[in-house]
């Protein structure tokens, strides 16, 4: 089922949902299962599954053939289909324009609609490690945007190179990015709306912000959004502090600010038990009264962990 239906049947309630990291290859999936179970008894109506990037060296004889070949890490989509089997819950995979062609995406597309896959959220991803500003792939694209066009293309049965006439047409809802603090190479947060409202005008049908700390700064982002005539659902994606390096590490790769009090707290905690804790109880305070406010969904950062997720979701659905 679409995430906007999902919105509409809940008339009002706010559901719960979290996104998760496939394994590192080679790693067992077992430690995924363990950390989903608990969460489960919150009725997630959908769950996101995260796509990461690697970089592979092609070398033949001695030669260098093909420095910047990039790929999607294995699990996004195996993972996707396991978790709709396994838990009978939407699963929706993250799309990235980096590392594929545009053939590439429509292959990988076309099997998310043969695997049931309802929605799919469509994402630039980020640079790599040794490229200082994002680079497309050869034949890729540049934007989120462009991406939502060609899964908005694909749904009214033009693909890239013919139009097939069928009755058995994807029809992905899609999800977008959204950034309450801006996005880190936008000049400024209008700026950076304007391309959110190119996103919906091109067929996105919600939206789910970057992380925060400070729910004012989501409130003024969806008051922004709604001025500039973006009137699809602002999902809010929230994260709990876990570890203190997090208070230097999370602003530094998701530019994101995080406020003096949480600071103060985390600082005094003598050890990571303490400081977990301290995550839970600003997270809950946050969710609280992001539910009050009427947000659709409160969507969590779980990273793979889920006790303190759980945690949160105790005190809060
Ligand atoms: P875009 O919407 O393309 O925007 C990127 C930048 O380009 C912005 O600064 C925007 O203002 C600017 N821009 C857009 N259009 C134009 C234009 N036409 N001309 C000039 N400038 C323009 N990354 C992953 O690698 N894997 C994931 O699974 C993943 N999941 C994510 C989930 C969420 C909810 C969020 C918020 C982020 C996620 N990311 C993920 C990170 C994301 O890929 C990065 O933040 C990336 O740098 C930007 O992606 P985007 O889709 O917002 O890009």
């Amino acid at each position: 089922m679409k995430v906007t239906d999902h919105i509409k049947k809940a008339k009002g309630e706010t559901l719960f949902s979290f996104e998760i990291i496939p394994p590192v290859k080679g790693k067992s999936i077992k430690e995924l299962y363990d950390n989903i179970d608990p969460l489960m008894e919150f009725n997630p109506p959908f769950i996101d599954v995260t796509t990461s990037r690697e970089e592979f060296v092609y070398i033949e004889k001695g030669n260098l053939l093909d420095k910047k070949l990039t790929r999607m890490r294995p699990g996004t989509l195996g993972i996707c289909a396991s978790i709709k089997h396994k838990y009978n819950v939407d699963a929706i995979p993250h799309v990235l324009c980096g590392g594929f062609t545009k053939e590439e995406t429509e292959y990988l597309l076309v099997d998310c609609h043969y695997l049931g896959i309802d929605n799919v959220m469509a994402l630039r991803g980020d640079a790599m490690k040794e490229e200082k500003y994002f680079e497309p792939t050869n034949g890729g694209h540049q934007y989120a945007s462009q991406l939502v066009k060609q899964i908005q293309e694909l749904n009214c049965g033009n693909y890239l190179h013919e139009v097939i006439e069928t009755d058995n047409c994807s029809d992905f809802c899609i999800g977008v990015a959204g950034y309450p603090e801006k996005h880190m190479e936008a000049p400024s947060l209008k700026s950076d709306l304007k391309r959110l409202k190119e996103k919906v005008d091109r067929g996105a049908d919600y939206v789910v912000t970057q992380m925060f700390f400070d729910n004012q700064k989501y409130f003024e982002f969806l008051e922004e959004a709604r001025k500039m005539g973006i009137d699809v659902p602002i999902i809010p994606g929230i994260k709990p502090i876990a570890v203190k390096k997090h208070l230097q590490l999370l602003p530094q790769v998701f530019r994101v600010d995080i406020p003096e009090d949480l600071i103060e707290a985390v600082e005094k905690c003598k050890t990571n038990k303490e400081v977990r804790q301290v995550g839970v109880e600003w997270c809950i305070h946050q969710s609280k009264e992001l539910k009050e406010a009427g947000v659709s969904v409160l969507h969590y950062y779980s990273m793979g962990k889920s006790d303190n997720i759980k945690a949160i979701a105790k005190e809060v659905f």
